[in-house]
Formats: structure tokens, sequence, C-alpha cells
């Protein structure tokens, strides 16, 4: 144990000397976070001072033990939440950002093709294309059609576009169920943070009730005793 300079304290946990500013009272640690600290430091001393790292660190272990209960294992995504807990940051991210810096040249190009497969421009378009082509051909404008019945060259065409459209499809729907695990991704990573935040609210808003319980019955128990006083002296004037 570090002895304490002037404006120092000590903290009962790690025993270093600390500035005032660095350390919380003990009181302030709540049921679980104290058990936490029983069991992991049995010497920790609970009538003193602990530094804000020995308190955070217990903290996350409470909080770490708690969602391992809850959830098993720890994922990738509970150890963001823990860290982000850590750090007091935020755990949102921006799926759609995420999604787009991750797209390469193809994958922009592939979803724009797969865009413009799925609107009424290109169905419309490739009808009028279809009706000019089969027109000419049929009505013989020309005195050799180019592609006469049954439109060989044009089913020819038609497969390819077909066997392009055909994983042009598919890659735009995997990249979209990409971006929905991205989503629901996010949505867990925030549900959790707001479950374990709001469950530390409550034990904290526990703890403050309970210990403003204990701060009122001393101060019944004070004006009891001044009250016991006052009559007892009272008493003893009338006498004299
Ligand atoms: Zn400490």
């Amino acid at each position: 144990m570090t002895d304490a300079g002037a404006g120092e304290r000590v903290c009962g946990v790690c025993g270093r000397a600390l500035p005032a500013s660095m350390l919380r009272p003990v009181a302030v640690v709540s049921g679980a976070v104290r058990a936490t600290l029983d069991r992991d430091e049995p010497e920790w001393a609970h009538t003193s001072w602990i530094c804000s790292d020995d308190l955070r660190r217990a903290r996350q272990t409470t909080i770490e033990e708690m969602i391992r209960e809850d959830h098993g294992e720890l994922t990738v995504l509970d150890r963001a939440v823990l860290k982000s807990l850590a750090a007091s940051g935020t755990v949102t991210v921006n799926p759609e950002e995420v999604y787009d810096k991750r797209l390469d040249f193809g994958d922009r190009l592939a979803d724009r093709l797969a865009g413009f497969a799925g609107s009424w421009t290109f169905l419309l378009s490739f009808a009028g294309v279809l009706v000019l082509w089969i027109g000419v051909n049929s009505f013989a404008l020309f005195s050799a059609p180019f592609d006469p019945y049954p439109f060989i060259l044009l089913n020819l065409i038609l497969s390819c576009v077909a066997a392009v459209q055909a994983p042009l499809i598919m890659m735009s729907q995997r990249r979209q169920e990409e971006k929905d695990r991205l989503r629901s991704e996010n949505d867990y990573r925030i549900n959790l943070k707001a479950e374990v935040e709001i469950r530390r609210l409550h034990e904290k808003m526990d703890h403050h009730l309970l210990m403003q319980w204990d701060h009122l019955t001393r101060l019944g128990k004070a004006q009891d005793e001044i009250v016991r006083q006052l009559r007892a002296g009272s008493g003893a004037d009338r006498k004299g």
C-alpha cells in the first residue's frame, strides 16, 4: 500500500494513493459490482475509496458476466457493445454507409444494372424493341428480312439477356441480404446496449433509494434522540 500525500487518498482495492478527483466513495458501488469486487478482490476495504479505474473494471466484468449468463459465449457484437460501454461511446453505425464503403466497381455496376432491369423503363423499352423486331421481320418491310420467322436471332438474344440477368439478380439479392444483415447487427448492438444501460440504471436507482432510506432512518433516529433530550431538559427545568 502506498502512503497518501496531501490531498491524496488511498484506493481500497489497488492500494494506490491518488488525488481525490480520481477516487469515488465506496458507498456509490452498487450491489452487483460489489459482489464482483468481493469475489475478485476479497481483500478490498469496503469502508474507504475506490479509484475510477478499479470501479470501471469491476463494472465491465459485471456486465460481461451478465451478458454471458444471458447469451452464452460472447460474440463479436457483444464485445463491440462491451467496448463501447467501457469507452462510454456509441455503438450505432449507419449500415448504408458501411455497406457503401464495401462495394467495388463491379458491385456498383451490377446494382445499377439490376435496378434498371427491374424497372418499368426497361420493361416497356424491351417490349417496344420486341414488337419492332417482330414487326419488321414479319411484314417483310425489307425484301430479305434479317431474322425471318421463327426469329432465331431474336431467340438467341433473348436467351443471352436472360442468362446475364439471372446472375445479376442473384448478385443484387446477395447484397440486399448483406445489407439486411448489417442492419440487424446494428439493431442487436443497440438493443443489447440499451438493455445493459437500463439494467445499470435500475440498479443505480435501487442503490440510491436504499442509501437514501438508510440516511433517512439515521436522521429519524437522531431527531428522536434530540426530542428526547429536549423533553428531559424541559422536565428537569420544571422540577427545578
Ligand atoms: Zn484502485
